[in-house]
C-alpha cells in the first residue's frame, strides 16, 4: 500500500507544484489591479501612500513567491513585478521628494509619470517575455507590444492627472500641422521596405499603403481646403483608425481558414487581440485629449501608437522572412539527410537506388554499358571485435576516403549495407570494370590502417563487378550479378574481384534473403530489395529502437512514417496524387515544432498551460512553413489538420470526420502509431500488441476507422491477406496497381 500511497503523495505533489503559481499569478493580478486602481482613485488621500506601499509590499511577496516556482519559461513574468513594485515606488519617492524643492507642479508630475511609465512597461515586457519565445525577433515584439500596453494603461492616468495639472493647453497647433504628413510618408515607406522584406507581397499590406496613401491625400486636402482652422489632427486620427481596421482585416484574412471552422483562442491570436485593444484604448484617450484643447498631449499619443503599430508590422514581416529562411535551412538539411549516409559522408543506399534507375535510363538512351561494383570488407568482424566500434567506423570513413580516391571522376560511390559499398560506373563496360576495380583493392592493399594508438591493420576487400546489359538488364538484377561475382570472389579466398560471368546471376541466391527483422534497413549485413515486407519489419522494430531526442532518430521516424502513410494510401485505394501527399505530409508533419522553444520541445513532466499552447501552434506553424516552400503548398492543410481526431475533439480547428482530409486522417494514424511505439519523454512506450489495442480502441473517435483497419492489416504482417484487400479496393476504385510497392 505505502508504494502506491506514495506515488499518488508524488502526483499531488507535482499538480500543486504545477498550478500553485497559477494561483499566485491569480493573487498577483488582483493585488496590482488594487494598486492601480487606488492610486488612480485616492489620489491626494492622506493614508495614500501607506496603504500603496502595503499593497506593493504584497505584490512583491507574492512575485517572490511565485519565481521560486514558476516554470523556466514563465519566470520572466515573476521577477518583472518585483521590478514594477520598485519603479511604482520610485515614482511616489520622486514626487514626495520633489514636493519639498522649488520644481513647478506640472514638473513634479512629469518625472513621477516617466517613472510610472517605466514600471508598466517592465511589468508588460515581463509577461510578454514569458510568451515570446528567446528569439531577437521574439523579444522585439515582446518589446513593441509591451510599449502599446504601457501607452494604453498610462494614457489615462496622463490624461486625468498630468496633462490637467501642466495646464498651459493648446500651445502651437504647428508641430502636429508639420508632422502628420512627415509620419504618413514614414509609414509609408515603412511598409513599402518591409514588403521589399518579404518575397511575397500581401494583400493585406497592399491594402494598408493604400489605407495611408489615401488618407495622407485626404488630409493634405481636407487641411487645405476645407477645415478652417487647418488642424489636421482629426484626420490623422481617422487615418489611424482606418489602418487599424485593414490590420485587423489583415489578422482575420491570414486566419481565416481558422475563423471559418471556429474560432480558437490561441496565445498568438489573444496577445494580437490584447495589442489591438490596447491600440484603440490608447487612441480613445488621444481623442479625448485632443478634444480638450490638448494638442501636443493627443498628437504624442497618436503618433507613438502609431509609430509602434507600423514598427511591429515591420518586425512581423522580418519574423517571416526569418521563418522561410528556416524553413529553407530544414528542408536542405532533410534533403542532404535524405541522401547521404551519416557516418562515411558516401551517398545512401536510396539515392544509388535512384541514380541506378536513371543511368540505365541514359545508358539506354546512348548505347552506353552502366558498371556496378560491389566491394565488401573482408573480416571487417574481427577489427570490430579486436578494437571496438567506434574504430571500426574509423575504419569505414578511411575506406569512403580510399573508393573515392580510386574511382574516376563522374563515378558514385555508395554505401550499400553495414561495410559494403557500391562503385557505379557509368559507360563502365568490363574492360573498365576490371580496371576500376583493382585500382579499388589495390588502394587498400597498399598501405595498411593507421588504427588509434599508433596500431595499423591490414584492411582488404573483396570486390564483385557486374554491367548492364550483359549481365542483367534491370537495376536489382545488375546488383544481384554483382553479389553473385562477390560471393565467388569471397569463396576464392578474398581480397581478389571477380567479374560476373552473366548466366544466371540475375536470380542470385544471396539476393533473395528476407530483411533480418531484429536490424534496420541501414544496418542490413546483405543486400536487400526494397521489399513491401520493410514496412512490417520497420512496425516492429524501427520505431521502437529510434529515440525522439536526436534529428536523426527523428528523421529516420519520419521516414517510417512516410512509408506506412504511402502505403496506406494505397491500400485505401487513394491515387498515385494523393499518395504522394500523404508521404510528403508525412516527412514534413512536425516541421512546425522546429520554431518551438527548445525548452518546451525537450521538457520532462507535464506542460504548463501556456507551453501547451504553444505547442498546439505547431501544426498551424508547419503549415504556414511549408505554404512558403515551392512544391510543399498542396500539403499544407494537411500538416495544419493531423491533429485534428475523427470525433472533432482535436486541434486547432475542431474538424470532424469528412471535414479532415483523408491524408490527415492517415498521418494522424500513423503519426500515433509511432508515438505509441518510440520512447517519448511523456509516457512509457507500448508494446505492438498494447499499440495495436489502443488503435482499435480509438476507431471512430480518435482515428477514422477505415485507416486505422488498412493501417493494421500491414502490422499483422498478413501480407497475402493484404495483397488481396489491394486488389480488390483497387479493383473499386478502378485503379491499377504496380506490382511493386
Ligand atoms: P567477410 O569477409 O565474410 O565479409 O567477413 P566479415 O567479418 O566482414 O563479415 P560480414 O560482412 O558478415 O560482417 C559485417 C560486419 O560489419 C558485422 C557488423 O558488426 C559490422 N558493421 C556493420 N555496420 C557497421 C558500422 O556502421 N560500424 C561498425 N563499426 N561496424 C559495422
Ligand atoms: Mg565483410
Ligand atoms: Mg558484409
Amino acid at each position: 500500500m505505502s508504494e502506491r500511497f506514495l506515488q499518488n503523495g508524488d502526483e499531488t505533489r507535482a499538480r500543486w507544484r504545477d498550478t500553485s503559481p497559477l494561483v499566485a499569478e491569480i493573487a498577483l493580478m488582483l493585488a496590482l489591479a488594487y494598486v492601480v486602481s487606488f492610486s488612480l482613485a485616492l489620489h491626494g488621500a492622506v493614508l495614500r501612500e501607506g496603504v500603496l506601499l502595503g499593497a506593493l509590499a504584497l505584490a512583491a511577496c507574492s512575485a517572490a513567491y511565485a519565481v521560486r516556482r514558476a516554470s523556466e519559461s514563465t519566470r520572466a513574468i515573476w521577477w518583472s513585478v518585483p521590478l514594477f513594485c520598485l519603479a511604482l515606488a520610485g515614482s511616489e519617492g520622486s514626487r514626495l521628494l520633489t514636493g519639498h524643492m522649488d520644481v513647478s507642479r506640472g514638473s513634479r508630475w512629469l518625472l513621477a509619470g516617466a517613472i510610472m511609465l517605466v514600471a508598466y512597461a517592465v511589468l508588460a515586457l515581463g509577461a510578454l517575455r514569458s510568451l515570446a519565445g528567446s528569439s531577437l525577433i521574439g523579444w522585439s515584439l515582446g518589446l513593441i507590444d509591451s510599449a502599446m500596453i504601457s501607452l494604453a494603461v498610462s494614457a489615462p492616468w496622463y490624461l486625468a492627472f498630468i496633462s490637467p495639472r501642466i495646464g498651459d493647453h493648446g500651445g502651437s497647433d504647428l508641430l502636429p500641422q508639420l508632422l502628420v504628413p512627415v509620419v504618413a510618408v514614414v509609414t509609408l515607406v515603412l511598409v513599402w521596405l518591409s514588403n521589399r522584406l518579404v518575397p511575397k507581397t500581401e494583400i493585406s499590406s497592399l491594402v494598408l499603403i493604400a489605407a495611408i496613401g489615401a488618407g495622407l491625400v485626404g488630409s493634405l486636402l481636407l487641411g487645405r481646403y476645407l477645415l478652417a482652422n487647418g488642424s489636421l489632427a482629426p484626420v490623422h486620427y481617422a487615418l489611424l483608425a482606418t489602418a487599424l481596421l485593414v490590420v485587423v482585416a489583415a489578422e482575420l484574412t491570414g486566419r481565416s481558414r481558422r475563423v471559418r471552422s471556429r474560432i480558437r483562442l490561441s496565445v498568438g491570436v489573444a496577445r494580437m487581440a490584447v495589442v489591438l485593444v490596447a491600440f484603440v484604448a490608447a487612441l480613445a484617450y488621444a481623442g479625448l485629449a485632443f478634444r480638450r484643447g490638448d494638442q501636443s498631449g493627443g498628437f504624442a499619443v497618436t503618433t507613438a501608437v502609431s509609430v509602434l503599430l507600423v514598427i511591429r508590422l515591420l518586425v512581423q514581416s522580418l519574423e517571416r522572412h526569418h521563418h522561410s529562411a528556416r524553413l529553407e535551412e530544414a528542408l536542405h538539411e532533410q534533403e542532404q539527410l535524405a541522401v547521404m549516409d551519416s557516418l562515411t559522408g558516401l551517398y545512401n543506399r536510396r539515392f544509388l537506388d535512384a541514380e541506378l534507375q536513371l543511368e540505365l535510363d541514359r545508358g539506354a538512351r546512348s548505347h552506353a554499358p552502366v558498371g556496378v561494383l560491389l566491394c565488401d570488407l573482408d573480416h571487417f568482424k574481427q577489427i570490430n571485435d579486436e578494437y571496438g566500434h567506434l574504430v571500426g567506423d574509423s575504419v569505414l570513413r578511411e575506406v569512403a576516403r580510399r573508393l573515392l580516391n580510386a574511382v574516376r571522376n563522374g563515378d558514385l560511390v555508395a554505401r550499400y549495407g553495414g561495410e559494403e559499398f557500391v562503385v557505379l560506373l557509368p559507360d563502365g563496360g568490363k574492360e573498365k570494370l576490371r580496371e576500376i576495380g583493382e585500382r579499388c583493392r589495390l588502394a587498400f592493399e597498399i598501405a595498411p590502417f593507421e588504427l588509434p594508438g599508433n596500431q595499423q591493420a591490414q584492411v582488404t576487400i573483396s570486390i564483385g563487378g557486374a554491367c548492364w546489359p550483359d549481365d542483367a538488364n534491370f537495376p536489382r538484377g545488375l546488383i544481384g550479378a554483382a553479389d553473385a561475382a562477390l560471393y565467388r570472389a569471397k569463396g576464392a579466398g578474398r581480397n581478389q574481384m571477380r567479374l560476373s560471368d552473366g548466366d544466371a546471376d540475375e536470380a542470385s541466391p544471396s539476393l533473395a534473403p528476407l530483411p533480418a527483422s531484429s536490424s534496420p534497413p541501414v544496418e542490413t549485413s546483405q543486400p536487400t530489395a526494397r521489399s513491401r515486407l520493410d514496412l512490417a519489419s520497420s512496425l516492429e522494430t524501427g520505431a521502437a529502437g529510434a529515440k525522439s531526442v536526436s534529428a536523426a532518430a527523428a528523421q529516420h521516424e519520419n521516414a517510417l512514417i512516410e512509408q506506412w502513410a504511402a502505403l496506406v494510401a494505397r491500400a485505401l485505394g487513394l491515387g498515385e496524387d494523393a499518395q504522394r501527399r500523404c508521404a510528403l505530409a508525412a516527412r514534413y508533419h512536425d516541421i512546425g515544432k522546429s520554431a518551438l522553444p527548445k525548452a518546451v520541445l525537450g521538457k520532462r513532466g507535464p506542460l504548463t498551460i501556456v507551453e501547451w499552447e504553444l505547442v498546439k501552434e505547431h501544426p498551424e506553424m508547419g503549415a504556414t512553413l511549408v505554404e512558403l516552400a515551392p512544391g510543399l503548398a498542396e500539403i499544407g492543410e494537411i500538416i495544419r489538420e493531423h491533429h485534428e481526431r475523427f470525433d472533432g475533439r482535436g486541434y486547432p480547428a475542431g474538424k470532424r470526420k469528412e471535414e479532415i482530409s483523408t491524408e490527415a486522417r492517415i498521418v494522424s494514424c500513423c503519426d500515433a502509431w509511432e508515438a505509441m511505439r518510440s520512447e517519448r519523454s511523456y509516457a512509457a512506450t507500448k508494446t505492438t500488441s498494447e499499440a495495436r489495442a489502443e488503435l482499435l480502441a480509438g476507431r471512430g473517435t480518435q482515428f477514422d476507422p477505415e485507416v486505422v483497419l488498412a493501417f493494421l492489416m500491414f502490422g499483422e504482417g498478413d501480407f497475402a491477406g493484404a495483397e488481396k484487400v489491394l486488389d480488390d479496393l483497387s479493383a473499386r476504385a478502378g485503379i491499377a496497381l504496380p506490382k511493386e510497392y
